[in-house]
């Protein structure tokens, strides 16, 4: 089930929930005790069913989450600072990713990237790059001092 989906679902069952407690007062008001059983028995039905609803969203939130080597991890310390993903334009917390993204001759530095846009596009937490490459690297960082580095 899609979020939206369930919060339809979540709607409509508040609605019930709604209509079935207001049936439940008007029956004991009227000392009408079937239709108050009834819907007493209807408006924990339809609770039940929204607590389980919400319930299975959160689970599969907190699974993805855990799936996800981008998240803040159990217990890891971060800022708690706010950033906009250069990727998806969200107001994402803290940890975001800097990544270098490249296509033929194209490249673009996304300095900000939100851990589900790193999970979504399938990076991983680490990379091997051939020796050569990395000797390539280094020849071209020595050539291209920042004065940031230190
Ligand atoms: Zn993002």
């Amino acid at each position: 089930m899609r979020d939206s989906d369930a919060d339809i679902a979540i709607d409509v069952l508040n609605k019930l929930i709604d209509q079935e407690l207001k049936a439940a007062s008007a029956g004991m008001r009227d000392g009408n005790r079937i239709l108050e059983e009834c819907a007493s028995t209807r408006y924990h039905a339809y609770t039940f069913a929204r607590d389980e609803i919400r319930k299975a969203l959160a689970d599969a939130v907190e699974e993805r989450d855990a799936r996800n080597p981008f998240q803040c991890q159990r217990d890891e310390l971060v800022t708690q600072d706010m950033h906009t993903c250069d990727l998806c334009g969200r107001w994402c917390p803290s940890p975001v990713y800097r990544v270098c993204l490249c296509y033929a001759d194209q490249s673009r530095v996304a300095s900000d990237v939100c851990a589900d846009c790193m999970w979504r596009l399938g990076f991983r937490p680490v990379g091997t790059v051939p020796l050569e490459a990395y000797r390539r690297y280094e020849r071209w960082v020595s050539e291209h001092p920042t004065g940031r580095r230190g």
